[in-house]
């Protein structure tokens, strides 16, 4: 793996015969394409794995590959309640350019209405971990319930795309999910080199990035980034020293994010249990973004 330690491991060492399994794999896919990845994948885990979609043209890509070497690939996607439409135009493209019926996941009705009436629908811009409770609530749980029910899945991740990401192997044992195997085909791939390959196969890809988006999330979370700004630069553009990540491709408190003492002191992000906004309002803040109504109308 050329030296590189996934940082999806690091809450435990790794010395189980399954890690080595996992390691040996990385290696050998590490300078292989993206679709000798997803064939071997497709052979060893289908119908038990499915590729995760959120609207990136990563994902997008991956979809295309997988699809031509078995059309019965399966994805699924989070539905936070809070997409954008034009995210939905993209999935619907995806069932009839490809007849994948995209398998939806949605987060607990009771947990949602429990955290906005308490905090206000835009909470996310008032303080760190109030963000990260939202998408503790909308991705991170609903995630783990559909990987519970996984042996593999498959992550549009790359590289470049920002330093949390900078490590990340190929073939991955995520102890996050239960230790399922975690793939990402295009880790070592440019966004050149996914626009390439999406213009010269016709694949579908999500109308906000001829409007200047470089990465795609829910809509009061992501706006379009400026020339030399990175990919992720859209992604929470308000926090200034965060990791713009949301938990689901690493445990935010391990990034440091949000310490575990201060996710303890809002509940573990869980609104039934206690949690309360007294806590919350005294952790750090953030600085709030221009005009958050605004965002509000993408959504
Ligand atoms: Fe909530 Fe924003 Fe996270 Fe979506 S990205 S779950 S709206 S905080």
């Amino acid at each position: 793996m050329n030296g590189r330690e996934p940082i999806h491991e690091p809450a435990l060492p790794v010395f189980d015969e399954e890690a080595e399994w996992v390691h040996a794999a990385a290696e050998r896919f590490e300078n292989a394409h993206a679709s000798d990845l997803l064939e071997w994948a497709l052979a060893e885990f289908h119908p038990r794995m499915a590729i995760s979609a959120a609207g990136g043209v990563d994902g997008m890509a991956i979809i295309d590959m997988a699809w031509r070497i078995n059309p019965e690939v399966r994805v699924f996607t989070l539905d936070t309640g809070r997409l954008p439409p034009e995210t939905y135009t993209l999935f619907q493209n995806i069932r009839e350019k490809y007849s994948i019926n995209v398998e939806f996941e949605y987060p607990e009705t009771d947990a949602v209405s429990s955290l906005v009436s308490r905090e206000g629908p835009n909470l996310m811009y008032r303080a760190v971990e109030l963000r990260l409770a939202c998408c503790e609530i909308r991705k991170v749980i609903p995630l783990k319930k559909k990987l519970a029910k996984l042996d593999a899945w498959v992550a549009g991740l790359r590289r470049e795309q920002w330093r949390t990401r900078k490590n990340i192997a190929k073939v991955e044992l995520d102890r996050d999910h239960g230790g399922i195997v975690k793939l990402n085909p295009l880790a070592d791939w440019t966004a050149d080199e996914v626009w390439e390959y999406v213009r010269k196969n016709d694949v579908p890809y999500h109308e906000l990035f001829d409007q200047g988006y470089a990465s795609i999330g829910c809509a009061p979370c992501t706006r379009p980034v400026q020339p030399g700004e990175s990919e992720r630069a859209g992604r929470w553009w308000w926090e200034q020293e965060t990791d713009k990540e949301c938990g689901i491709h690493c445990s935010v408190g391990l990034l440091g994010s949000a310490s575990d003492r201060e996710r303890e002191q809002i509940g573990g992000f869980v609104p039934d249990n206690g949690g309360g906004s007294d806590a919350v309002a005294s952790l750090s803040q953030t600085s709030t973004p221009g005009d958050p109504d605004e965002n509000e109308a993408a959504s």
